[in-house]
């Protein structure tokens, strides 16, 4: 094992009884992968509560996603700014463009086929679609798919950085590439480290004024000097 595969699986470990996260256990029902893909493109530039606000506001106008796609887009948009979200004009096209190639490729507006194809497969056609980018594909994959990517966010990259993971000039697709091809290649481990990471840059590790003084990685962490 090198000394960076060592350093992260303490990481891995220090979160893990800092913060307790487990993957659900797989007969759990995972959510809808289109609801999953939508839920994510509404996430970008938002936190938790308003997503959740602009995705219910969504299936409450458009119970499926085909009302949505005959709607339009100006329809959608319409509904997401009523609901108070930004972007509204951008993630109304994308999720219209999104829907309608599906349909186009699949005759069906579902993702459900992507649980019988492989990681590299379901990644590719994600990837394929209108705006969608490696982390929303990630968040597919990794919480409807249970396939084992990694997504990255603003924290975990933050948190790869600080750690010296990856150069502080790596965009948040390279942290990405770097943690898949470093942590356990188990869908559960990756989800572990995943939600513990994102809790850990949400609450300790933090953009502006990191708690270094009371982080559990602080002995591990080549930035910790400068914040303390
Ligand atoms: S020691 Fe400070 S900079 Fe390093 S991971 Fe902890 S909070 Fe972040």
């Amino acid at each position: 094992m090198t000394e960076t595969e060592f350093k992260l699986l303490t990481v891995a470990r220090l979160l893990r009884e800092r913060y307790g996260r487990h993957a659900p256990p797989l007969e759990t029902q995972p959510d809808d992968p289109l609801d999953e893909l939508i839920h994510t493109i509404l996430s970008q530039q938002n936190v938790g509560v308003v997503t959740q606000r602009l995705f219910d506001a969504i299936k409450q106008n458009f119970p499926t996603w085909r009302l949505a796609l005959e709607a339009g887009s100006e329809q959608i948009q319409r509904v997401l700014e009523g609901a108070g979200g930004g972007l509204a004009a951008v993630k109304s096209r994308s999720i219209h463009r999104c829907l309608t190639q599906i349909l186009e490729l699949r005759g069906e507006l579902s993702l459900e086929f992507l649980r019988g194809v492989s990681l590299t497969a379901a990644r590719a056609f994600l990837e394929d679609l209108p705006g969608v980018g490696p982390k929303t594909s990630g968040c597919v994959l990794m919480f409807s798919l249970r396939l084992p990517a990694m997504p990255v966010d603003t924290h975990i990259h933050r948190i790869a950085k600080r750690l010296e993971f990856v150069a502080v000039t790596a965009s948040a697709p390279q942290t990405q590439t770097w943690f898949e091809a470093q942590l356990p290649q188990t869908w559960a481990a990756r989800y572990e480290f995943h939600v513990n990471a994102f809790q850990h840059g949400r609450e300790t590790c933090k953009s502006q004024r990191p708690l270094c003084a009371s982080c559990v990685l602080q002995t591990l962490c080549p930035s910790a000097v400068d914040w303390l």
